[in-house]
């Protein structure tokens, strides 16, 4: 039996939530939010009004907090032993939650995409409280990130915390880089689906999944 601390595994999660903390000096700032007044007004906002004289820092602002998942979120890092007998009970008792409410600002045009998150997963020896995984999608949503990645980025880092017999993670999301312009009526859900451990080879335990989601495959 091979035995890990507290501190490896700590660092372990800390690699796998790939935080990037933002520096930003009063100096940065105050030049983002002229650079900012230029675009705005350049587009065609009045900034000479006192409900938009400040629009270009309260954007700026809420951009900011809107890619917050960068910084990371020390309550994500308990997890709670459980006991795995091994046999087909612990591989087949899945945990599901959802759906998830996530927003993240999608790179290519850093405008939002926004939609539910299932994650599943199938304990081994750890388990993690339900909320933490809220936690751990918005940790990874609240960037500028793409719906793929958000997912793989779940899924991964369960594996890494949690050390599971399986994870699953649905995604569900509208994209507003793609329904603000043009003239579809119709609004495209973009879906995307990823499975680790035993999930990967048994499409009942991903049936079960949907199932139990009620999710519509
Ligand atoms: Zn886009
Ligand atoms: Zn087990």
């Amino acid at each position: 039996m091979f035995y890990r601390n507290q501190e490896e595994d700590n660092l372990d999660m800390q690699v796998a939530m790939r935080l990037h903390p933002r520096h930003i000096s009063e100096e940065q700032w105050r030049k983002c939010e002229k650079d900012m007044s230029t675009i705005l007004s350049a587009f065609g906002l009045d900034l000479d009004t006192p409900a938009t004289r400040d629009t270009p820092g309260r954007f700026l602002r809420a951009m900011f907090d809107a890619t917050e998942g960068y910084e990371g979120d020390p309550k994500l890092l308990t997890v709670f032993e459980t006991e795995c007998r091994g046999g087909p009970d612990c591989r087949l008792s899945q945990v599901i939650e959802g759906p998830i409410d996530f927003f993240s600002l999608c790179e290519h045009h850093a405008l939002p995409f926004h939609g539910h998150a299932y994650v599943g997963y199938i304990a081994h020896e750890h388990i993690i409280g339900i909320s933490k995984l809220t936690r751990l999608v918005r940790l990874f949503a609240r960037r500028f990130a793409v719906q793929e990645r958000i997912g793989q980025q779940i899924a991964d880092t369960l594996v890494t915390i949690l050390q599971p017999h399986g994870v699953a993670v649905y995604l569900e999301a509208y994209h507003l880089c793609t329904q603000m312009r043009g003239v579809r009526e119709s609004l495209p859900l973009t879906r995307t689906t990823f499975w680790r451990g035993e999930y990967e080879n048994n499409p009942e335990l991903r049936a079960e999944f949907f199932n139990m989601s009620g999710v519509r495959q």
